[in-house]
């Protein structure tokens, strides 16, 4: 099927802009076609989000109003949930039964729900008297029209962290989805319809990093929010930089997953596992490190290499796959390459290191445990975005928070404990955006979700995340 482009509430032909092949990474079929957006059609969808911000067709709506919308947008996803889980499971191979329909998809209309209530939260807008004969007032207004460019590891999950915010706030949107899984963000333009969103308020092009990048340039684009690797972090915050734009990135992460000699080992192994393959490891905050403490580092390791071989890898529509393939074979390569590297450099591969039994078609790859690394070393520095773990020993406390730190990222960790005094140090000593205590992963919509040092900054998910879409103006009226 070749899809077009939403722009203004309607279906548009592209100005010019070429078309891309979608596959299916299980399977490496080409499902769909999708255009490849020109710079005039992110001038034409920037052009429709302007005016739709400044005529006040959503933003001069009351909160109870917009609230309204979101709920029926997320509704509106609800009832034809199935539809968007079997479409995401065929763009990215995700189980369908595990992954789409028992987590992205629950979790991104639970998402929009949270955001049609904060929409109503008036939080930060007061009024005073400050300087005698006259009144300040704080207004929290919508930055504008807002840019967000999603990554392919939860394609529609990330459209929801995305607009749910912006929508709350008053803002309106271009939207680009990853070039290679923007399937059900186009399907959600269709519900973006049925549940009342109006024209322009919210605009969907597919397209490369080019049409990103004609995004960030835009003068008319007030703010830019990324979810991606951290290079591109980079590259989008230099060229924001011409025309000022605010830059919210949500980007790369190398959780590192601590576990003391007081911890259940079983437990831990499982959480450890669950959090290294979930989504086949291409989760911004997997665990990724596992530091043990040495008196129990055996233990946890024999453990872990048998849980990570316990895992059922196969086909997305199995019903009892818990693992599917990576995202494409380019992806495969790159994962397969770091553990090739650190193999040569001496490294021992536990499990895994290549294709599970049975799955050589797709873009399969078995979970995988690496020792005898170096914390310099490149697979214990970098983000390998796959089901891939290492695995080192700590003698004590200062040296597990210090090779917790010592990498650029800074989006997640977990420490395994029972000792509540230790949980607490290190909680506060880890330079992480989320740190979990006895376990990795959970998120909830009320919990803030974002990265410290390369990791980025600015929160997806909570109030925190309308905050970012709104910008505060004080007005002073005199008493005279
Ligand atoms: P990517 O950086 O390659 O691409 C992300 C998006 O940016 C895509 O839509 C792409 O087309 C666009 N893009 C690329 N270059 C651009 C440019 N110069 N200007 C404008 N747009 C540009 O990332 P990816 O490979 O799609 O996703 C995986 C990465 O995303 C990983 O690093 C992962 O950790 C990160 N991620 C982070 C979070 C988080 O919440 N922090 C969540 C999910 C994924």
């Amino acid at each position: 099927m070749a899809h077009r482009l939403w722009i203004n509430g309607q279906w548009t032909e592209s100005r010019g802009g070429g078309m891309m092949k979608i596959e299916n990474p299980a399977t490496g079929a080409v499902i769909a076609e999708v255009v490849d957006a020109s710079r005039a059609d992110v001038d034409a969808a920037v052009q429709a989000a302007k005016t739709a911000f400044y005529d006040g067709r959503w933003n001069k709506k009351s909160p109870g109003e917009r609230s309204k919308i979101i709920w029926a947008l997320a509704d509106g996803l609800e009832r034809r949930i199935e539809e968007f889980a079997k479409l995401e499971s065929e763009n990215t191979g995700k189980p369908y039964k595990f992954v789409s329909l028992g987590g992205d998809l629950p979790f991104a209309v639970d998402n929009l729900r949270f955001f049609a209530a904060a929409a109503r939260d008036t939080h930060g807008a007061h009024a005073g008297e400050f300087m005698p004969g006259y009144t300040s007032m704080y207004r929290r207004e919508p930055v504008g029209v807002v840019g967000q460019i999603a990554p392919w590891n939860y394609p529609l999950m990330m459209a929801a962290w995305k607009i749910g915010p912006a929508l709350a706030a008053g803002c309106t949107i271009v939207l680009k989805p990853a070039p290679g899984t923007p399937l059900t963000t186009l399907l959600l333009a269709e519900v973006l319809a049925e549940a009342g969103i109006p024209e322009g308020v919210v605009n969907v092009v597919t397209g490369g990093n080019d049409t990103g990048q004609a995004m960030v340039e835009h003068p008319d684009v007030r703010m830019i929010s990324l979810t991606g690797s951290t290079g591109t972090g980079k590259k989008i915050m230099k060229t924001a930089a011409d025309t000022l734009k605010r830059v919210h990135l949500e980007l790369g992460g190398k959780a590192p997953f601590i576990v003391f000699d007081d911890s259940d080992i079983e437990l831990a192994a499982g959480k450890a596992t669950a959090a290294a393959t979930l989504n086949t490891g291409q989760d911004c905050t997997a665990a990724t490190r596992v530091y043990v403490e040495r008196s129990k580092f055996k233990d946890v390791q024999d453990a872990l290499v048998a849980q990570m071989e316990a895992v059922k890898i196969g086909q997305p529509f199995d019903d009892d796959v818990a693992m599917g393939p990576l995202i494409s074979g380019v992806q495969r390569e790159r994962v397969n390459g770091f553990v090739e590297r650190a193999r040569a450099a001496g490294a021992r591969v536990l499990t895994g290191g290549g294709s599970p039994k049975g799955l050589d078609v797709g873009y399969f790859y078995a979970p995988t445990v690496v020792a005898d690394v170096d914390q310099k070393a490149e697979i214990v520095q970098n983000e390998v975005f796959g089901p891939v773990v290492t695995v080192q020993a700590f003698d004590d406390e200062t040296q597990a928070v210090a090779h917790g730190n010592d990498v650029l990222y800074g989006l997640a960790a977990s420490v395994f404990t029972r000792d509540v005094g230790r949980a607490m140090r290190l909680a506060s000593q880890l330079e992480f955006g989320t740190v979990w205590i006895n376990d990795h992963l959970p998120l909830t919509s009320e919990t803030p979700h974002g990265g410290f040092k390369q990791s980025g900054f600015g929160k997806d998910l909570s109030a925190e995340a309308v905050g970012d879409y709104q910008i505060t103006k004080h007005v002073m009226i005199a008493h005279a």
